[in-house]
């Protein structure tokens, strides 16, 4: 046996419950991407791209225009100046972004605080970087942070916060005050802020997403990360792209050129093009996932199934406990598959330490009326 350093890993859920559908043949609202395809024109222009010859490496940092696209972006959406040549590097998908912010900036011994439950990309990352994770517990009703709690678990040692809002999986959002409660609590205090915002857009009922970039005294510590591929509905393209202050960006580039040194060439060319055409698209999708968080909603309303609609991300938390009460949330996701044909994540796994009793359940709404509509009518039958 070779001495793991990752002990505590296996595979993730991801992967086995989206293997778990294909094997049964269930419908997967399981791990998080749409069943439809991105805007016709990106996917034409990467075909443009191709034969056009952009198929050698792309700069280090990402394509300038991209970039430039990304900084224009969030000028317009947050009123933030950031300089795209020192501050933007665009990224193999979110998840490298974030893996280097954290190599960048956590040495041996250092404490990282995450909010359970989480992404499961975090806390991995941060045990090959050497440091120890504080898993923090999320109130188990709204999915608030508890900043009391949090000032509490603050110590010498700890050197990142990571954030994530819109959360994946409850849909909660961090709101302006929860930013400025914490620039305080950390105000004087060597501690960096690693903000996962790949479901920026994704954000209903008129309520803006409290972006760091626009927190000018959190923005100084951050690192903002987005997801092409959530924004523009092609989660295989896994392109993503990091904000940072330039002392910041110039060190997670420096684990970002040997990790992967450079993003997709042709993806990076029909984004950039596609951004510049379209800014629209982005205006456009608080209303085009509501619609489908309320075609779900509405669909389960005659359901045993309850829920509060989510407020952001294209995740549904929901509880089962008036169905299956004596299966915990693996076993019911399980059963729920392999008996009535519809895969979902159960949230269990988004913990260090589960919470007793908790009944829930993750079914993903990025999906065609259609898919949605099937998927309702087997879980309204149970
Ligand atoms: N963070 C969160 C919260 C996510 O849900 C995802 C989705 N996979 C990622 C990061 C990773 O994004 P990407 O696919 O661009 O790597
Ligand atoms: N982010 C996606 C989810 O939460 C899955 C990403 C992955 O498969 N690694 O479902």
């Amino acid at each position: 046996m070779i001495p793991s350093k990752l002990p505590n890993v296996g595979t993730t859920i991801f992967t086995t419950m989206s293997e778990l559908a294909a094997q049964t043949g269930a419908l997967n609202l399981s791990q998080g991407f749409p069943d439809f395809n991105g805007p016709q024109a990106l996917l034409e222009s990467v075909g443009r791209h191709v034969m056009a010859g952009h198929n050698q490496y792309a700069p280090m940092s990402g394509l300038a225009a991209l970039r430039q696209q990304v900084a224009l972006k969030v000028k317009r959406l947050y009123g933030a100046t950031v300089d795209p040549d020192h501050e933007v590097t665009i990224t193999p998908g979110a998840t490298e972004a974030i893996f280097c912010a954290i190599q960048a900036v956590v040495r041996p011994g250092d404490e990282v605080i995450i909010f359970d439950p989480c992404y499961d990309s975090y806390a991995p990352s941060v045990a090959l970087a050497g440091g120890r994770c504080v898993h923090l517990q999320l109130d188990p009703s709204d999915f608030a942070i508890d900043w009391q709690q949090f000032a509490d678990a603050l110590t010498p040692r700890t050197r990142l916060v990571v954030l994530n809002s819109p959360h994946n999986p409850s849909g909660a959002l961090l709101s302006r005050k929860d930013l400025d409660q914490l620039a305080q609590l950390i105000a004087n205090r060597d501690i960096y802020v690693l903000s996962d915002e790949v479901y920026e857009h994704l954000v209903y009922d008129d309520v803006q997403h409290a972006c760091v970039l626009a927190h000018e005294q959190l923005y100084r510590r951050a690192f903002v990360v987005s997801s092409f591929g959530k924004t523009y509905h092609v989660t295989g393209w896994k392109t993503g792209y990091v904000i940072a202050p330039p002392a910041l960006t110039t060190e997670l580039r420096k684990v970002h050129q040997y990790v992967n040194f450079c993003g997709v060439t042709p993806l990076q060319y029909a984004l950039a093009d596609f951004m510049a055409e379209h800014p629209e698209h982005v205006d456009a999708l608080p209303a085009f996932y509501q619609a489908k968080r309320d075609l779900c909603c509405g669909l389960l309303q005659d359901s045993r199934f309850r829920f509060t609609p989510t407020a952001g991300t294209y995740f549904q938390l929901v509880d089962y406990s008036h169905i299956r009460p004596d299966l915990d949330d693996v076993q019911m996701a399980t059963w729920l598959t392999r008996e009535h044909g519809v895969a979902t994540i159960p949230i269990s796994v988004f913990y260090q330490q589960a919470v007793p009793g908790q009944r829930l359940l993750r079914l993903c709404f990025a999906k065609r009326e259609e898919t949605l509509r099937q998927a309702a009518e087997k879980l309204c039958a149970i």
